[in-house]
Parts: structure tokens; C-alpha cells; sequence
């Protein structure tokens, strides 16, 4: 056991951890970025009943049940919610 004289004291700088300093930061990481597929909504077919905006794991249907293209992930459960076949998923070519 080394005597606590004996160790050298040093200055370590640590980040912090498991802290949120920027609450909201969220916002900036477009995760739209990383999508393959992407969702198409028909207009015509949309009866506005909310399962798009409900079921979207990523907060990525507006409450006006507009897709936020810098956001959806392209998972396509929007897609496959739609009970009225209102929603497509189309090749990204981004
Ligand atoms: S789930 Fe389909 S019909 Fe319902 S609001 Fe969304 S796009 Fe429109
Ligand atoms: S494809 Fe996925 S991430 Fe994009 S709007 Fe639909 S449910 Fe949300």
C-alpha cells in the first residue's frame, strides 16, 4: 500500500458526466440526416386522424400531421399507422 505522502498530487480535468449543461440541445441534431427512406403523405387521402402524430417515435409529425423531414428517421411506423394508406415510403436521394 503506497502511504498517502507519497502520491503525487496532480490536476486532472474530468468532463462532466451524465449532466445536461444545454437543456433543449436536441434541437440542433438533425437526425433526418441519417434516413435511407422517407415518408410521403397524399393530402387527398389524410383524414387528419392523428395516428401519424401519435405513433412517430421521433416527434417528427407536427401537430398539423406534417412530416419534419430534418427529423424523421425514416422508419417508416408513420407509414405503416396510417389507417387510411395516406402515407408512403419512397427511396431518400438526399
Ligand atoms: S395517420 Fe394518415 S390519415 Fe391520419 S393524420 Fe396521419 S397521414 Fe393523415
Ligand atoms: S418515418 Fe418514422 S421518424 Fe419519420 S415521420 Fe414516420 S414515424 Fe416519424
Amino acid at each position: 500500500m503506497v502511504k498517502k505522502s507519497k502520491l503525487k498530487k496532480t490536476k486532472l480535468a474530468f468532463n462532466v458526466g451524465a449532466t445536461i449543461t444545454d437543456p433543449g440541445n436536441s434541437i440542433n441534431n438533425k437526425t433526418g440526416s441519417w434516413r435511407t427512406l422517407k415518408p410521403v403523405k397524399n393530402p387527398k387521402k389524410c383524414t387528419n386522424c392523428s395516428f401519424c402524430w401519435m405513433f412517430c417515435p421521433d416527434m417528427a409529425v407536427t401537430e398539423k400531421f406534417e412530416i419534419i423531414y430534418d427529423y424523421c428517421k425514416g422508419c417508416g411506423i408513420c407509414a405503416r399507422a396510417c389507417p387510411f394508406g395516406a402515407i408512403h415510403m419512397e427511396k431518400d436521394d438526399k
